[in-house]
């Protein structure tokens, strides 16, 4: 399939004012069309910096990035405006963009019609529940036709039982509107429920420990079938170690 990402040997040092902060070293990876990737590491161990570079918010200090489209960004809080109605506030994108001609706002109402929001759109976000909310900021992000979606640590937020229907939720409709999705998470089940392949990383400065790829052999996949599968507690148990050992 086609590459839509590469990370090419990314590094990365803050200049901080009690020194340098090494935070990325040679990362490599790509990502073909329609994958969805999870990135997860140690707390600090630079993943968050990781997700900047390649959304082109934060410099990098050598290396390249190269991507195919447009590029979204979700995070954990989910940033809508409050006096914004939900309509609103999905339009902000392309208000920004100066995108908001017909063809667009029409794409938005289908979007809106298509995952349920529709009848909440004159509504505003202190209305909604957590779950739509999150949902709201996606087809928000969706309005702009990213080609690839950056999530940190979106569902974080959320509590338990509200992150799995959510997950669930995101899920189809990324894979519905073909969308590539990298995933930082600090959630191994959450990674593994959802992804093709998960990026392992080692204490900072962040270093590719591991890629392993997910498959539980299963037709249309969803994150709460991979949950019930049998390998699930496999790869659950390979990647806790992983982050649990010390260094590198
Ligand atoms: P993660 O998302 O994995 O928890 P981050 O990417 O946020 O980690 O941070 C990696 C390291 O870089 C941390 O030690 C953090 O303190 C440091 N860092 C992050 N942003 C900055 C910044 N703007 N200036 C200096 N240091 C930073
Ligand atoms: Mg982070």
């Amino acid at each position: 399939m086609k590459k839509v990402l590469e990370v090419k040997n990314i590094c990365k040092t803050y200049q901080a004012q009690n020194g340098e902060i090494e935070a990325l070293k040679n990362i490599n990876f790509d990502v073909k069309e329609g994958e969805y990737i999870s990135i997860i590491g140690p707390s600090g161990c630079g993943k968050s910096t990781l997700l900047s570079i390649i959304s082109g918010l934060e410099s990098k200090t050598s290396g390249e990035v190269y991507v195919d489209g447009e590029i979204g960004y979700m995070l954990q809080k989910d940033n809508l405006l409050e006096w914004r109605t939900i309509y609103r506030n999905v339009l902000l994108g392309l208000e920004i963009q100066k995108t908001n001609n017909q063809e667009n706002k029409k794409y938005v109402e289908e979007l809106l019609k298509k995952y349920g929001l529709y009848e909440f759109k004159d509504k505003y976000p202190k209305q909604l529940s957590g779950g739509m909310r999150q949902r709201v900021a996606l087809i928000r992000t969706l309005a702009i036709r990213p080609k690839v979606l950056l999530l940190d640590e979106a569902f974080s937020a959320l509590d338990y039982q509200t992150r799995l229907m959510v997950t669930e939720d995101i899920y189809k409709i990324l894979k519905n509107e073909n969308i590539t999705a990298i995933m930082v998470t600090h959630d191994i089940s959450e990674a593994i429920s959802m992804s093709d392949r998960v990026i392992v990383l080692t204490h900072r400065p962040a270093t590719v420990k591991q890629i392993h790829s997910i498959d539980f052999e299963m037709k249309n996949r969803t994150p709460l079938t991979c949950r019930e599968n049998p390998k699930f507690s496999k790869y659950f148990n390979l990647m806790w170690k992983e982050l649990d050992e010390k260094k590198h």
